[in-house]
């Protein structure tokens, strides 16, 4: 059986609660032993000196674009984003052409991902059929065909009903509920009700298209027992009504976007359509609230919502297609908030690898002993620049690029095996 040993690196895993120098051992496509000084003579060492060694991230919100969209993305190029970013396991939204809303399409995207073997690939189901938002998907064959959560993402579930039933089945398949949280009466414009709408004349999303859904949507999760996830939650507010109902004992897990840790509504003023994505950059007292509820423990996990597009997609504000990429740039605006003392390394790796593995009940998230093998290794000070030479993703939309960034991965393991090394 291949051996790999990482050694000199230090171990950070919050499932265990270790942050220690040692070495770890991975024995075929498991990890076999964390121990100071192990020797292994049979086995490829891996000089981790200065570095981290930590569980594979997990991100909860990819847009793979395939089948459908593929001069955007496809499995592979999404595939090669993710380990070079140091993710190992990523949920593909289904808001694909055809839809993920049937069991050959969800067959499909999980098989690609395992063809080409780099991270992953676990399809979400759509909640509704084409995502229309009418007719439920058939939860039932879409689990048993792989799909690990059930979203109409970029279409938020307007109809009561719809949201109510599909909780319903929730409480009952075990299978958490996900929903883009906005009002499309309230979010027909481009960017945040504020400062910019009214300097720019633009039509705005208000904060409470996203605020009166998440507190509808808590409300069912309550009432059926069901489990809720709010995907890339942005306000202030949004982050209290969430307290709230956690403090109920209702099921409700949410995520946030790196981008939205990082960015205000005055981004759009310098990157125009890069920085437009829904729901939109908020208002910088947003950005602190979301902060501080990130360090509080209310945002449960951090998820990237990597959305290519190509550049004549993104022409003028109001007409370019929202969403930015973000699988290779979530760890350097991670290691800003550590370094910035916002979070703590810990908390940063729990809330990109172990608790997102949770929401969706996966037995990555670890380095136990026993669990696969699914390791990132980073070094936290590598300054480098996200550019056509550093960049897998096909699209190059997003603010970040062209500037520096610091932290930096330098090998991702999947099952035991270097799926990503970086060339230095
Ligand atoms: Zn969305």
């Amino acid at each position: 059986m291949i051996k790999v040993l990482i050694k000199n690196g230090t171990v950070v895993d919050p499932s265990q609660g270790i942050v220690d120098k040692i070495d770890l051992l991975i024995e075929g496509d498991r990890i076999k032993r964390l121990d100071y000084e192990i020797f292994e003579p049979e086995a490829q060492v891996i000089d981790a000196s200065g570095l981290i060694v930590a569980p594979g991230f997990v991100d909860l919100h990819v847009h793979f674009r395939d089948p459908g969209q593929t001069y955007k993305e496809d499995i592979l190029s999404g595939s090669k984003c993710a380990v070079a970013g140091g993710f190992t396991t990523v949920v593909a939204m289904p808001n694909t052409n055809p839809p993920i809303d049937s069991p050959h399409v969800a067959r499909y995207v999980s098989a690609q991902g395992k063809c080409w073997g780099l991270c992953d690939v676990l399809p979400a189901g759509t909640i509704t059929v084409g995502r229309k938002g009418e007719e439920l998907s058939d939860f039932y064959a879409l689990k048993e065909a792989g799909c690990v959560c059930f979203t109409d993402d970029g279409s938020p579930v307007q109809r009561t009903d719809i949201m109510q039933k599909a909780l319903i089945f929730s409480s009952e398949l075990g299978v958490p509920i996900m929903n883009h949280c906005e009002d499309d009466l309230l979010s027909q414009g481009s960017v945040t009700e504020g400062y910019l709408s009214a300097l720019t004349g633009l039509k705005s999303r208000y904060p409470e298209a996203e605020e009166t859904m998440i507190a509808r949507d808590c409300v069912l999760a309550y009432r059926t027992g069901g489990h809720l996830h709010v995907q890339h939650l942005t306000t202030g507010f949004g982050v209290e009504l969430i307290r709230f109902f956690k403090e109920k004992g209702v099921k409700v897990t949410c995520e946030v976007n790196p981008y939205h840790l990082l960015l205000d509504e005055g981004t759009m003023l310098s990157e125009g359509p890069l920085a437009r994505v829904n729901p939109p950059l908020r208002k910088k007292e947003d950005v602190l609230a979301l902060r501080e509820a990130l360090r509080e423990g209310v945002i449960d996990c951090v998820a990237t919502d990597h959305a290519p597009h190509a550049p004549y997609e993104k022409g003028l504000i109001d007409s370019s297609l929202p969403g930015m990429i973000g699988l290779q740039t979530a760890l350097p605006i991670m290691l800003k908030l550590v370094e910035e003392e916002v979070i703590s390394l810990v908390r940063m790796v729990d809330l990109m690898s172990c608790a997102p593995a949770k929401i969706i009940g996966l037995e990555v998230g670890t380095l136990k002993e026993g669990s696969p093998a699914d390791v990132v290794i980073f070094d936290p000070k590598k300054e480098w620049v996200l550019n056509e030479e550093t960049n897998f993703s096909k699209s190059k939309n997003t603010p970040l690029w062209g500037k520096p960034l610091k932290g930096k991965v330098i090998y991702t393991l999947k099952g035991g095996r270097i799926v990503y090394k970086e060339n230095s």
